[in-house]
């Protein structure tokens, strides 16, 4: 599949036309942000990690029932997507408390949340992602009520799966955070799902196998990823 215009550099991966219609090349980078790109770094093979991380998830998910924009993957850091039109909503759900919950609750970090907490943010650099509800995304027109709760159902399911298959695999499957998109009047999971959007933690040792490391400079943020790619597959 030929690599088309570039027509989009975020801060983890850059998105290319293919000579396809409808189709777009997704490439993951090396480069690490953190705190809306105050924190910057590279974390060497984090691009083709998370690759290979999220094309293992979209296909179990897929096969699963959950519709999402994963084609195939290409390459070590490639794979091809369905175009969409990316709802600016990111959805964050989370089973223990952790990072911004942990802090804005007054939890315990690590404390097992009773039912899983489904938390949205409005998609914007310019404001920091600030956390909204369903009458803000109607109010800002960012996605129709009939989609939020496609939305929230498929969440909440991918939540489900995700866990157990972690769970089978000595990992926790703390919290983590789900972007999604129109393609053909169809509600699709997008973005990616790795150790860059979810937090993962050993279930024994608690270890954080995760973005986290990077984020409070924990050391050994490459064999974290490797760890969870080793567990996923071996
Ligand atoms: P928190 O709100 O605690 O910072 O993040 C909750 C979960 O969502 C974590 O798993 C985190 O990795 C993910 N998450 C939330 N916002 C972002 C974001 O802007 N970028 C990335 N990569 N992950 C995010």
């Amino acid at each position: 599949m030929q690599k088309g215009e570039m027509l989009y550099e975020g801060k983890a991966k850059k998105i290319y036309r293919t000579g396809e219609p409808g189709v777009y090349l997704v490439e993951y980078k090396d480069d690490a942000t953190a705190f809306n790109g105050l924190k910057k770094g590279t974390i060497s093979g984090k691009g083709e990690l998370n690759n290979k991380i999220s094309a293992h998830f979209f296909r179990l998910l897929e096969h699963r029932g959950i519709a999402t924009h994963f084609l195939e993957q290409v390459g070590d850091r490639e794979m091809l997507v369905r175009a969409l039109e990316i709802i600016p909503v990111e959805v964050v759900v989370r089973n223990i408390a952790a990072g911004s919950l942990a802090k804005r609750l007054g939890l315990a970090e690590g404390t097992a949340l009773p039912r899983p907490v489904v938390e949205y943010y409005y998609k914007s650099d310019e404001l920091g992602d600030p956390l909204i509800n369903d009458d803000h995304i109607a109010v800002l027109e960012l996605a129709s009520a009939e989609e939020m709760n496609v939305i929230r159902k498929m969440a909440l399911v991918v939540n489900e799966i995700l866990r157990e298959y972690l769970s089978e695999r000595n990992l926790e499957l703390v919290d983590f955070k789900l972007e999604f998109g129109r393609s053909d009047g169809e509600i699709l999971l997008g973005d990616e799902i790795s150790p860059d959007t979810c937090r993962f933690w050993d279930a024994q040792t608690k270890e954080k196998l995760d973005k986290d490391r990077f984020r409070r400079d924990l050391g050994g943020v490459e064999e974290a990823y490797q760890e969870v790619w080793r567990r996923l597959v071996g």
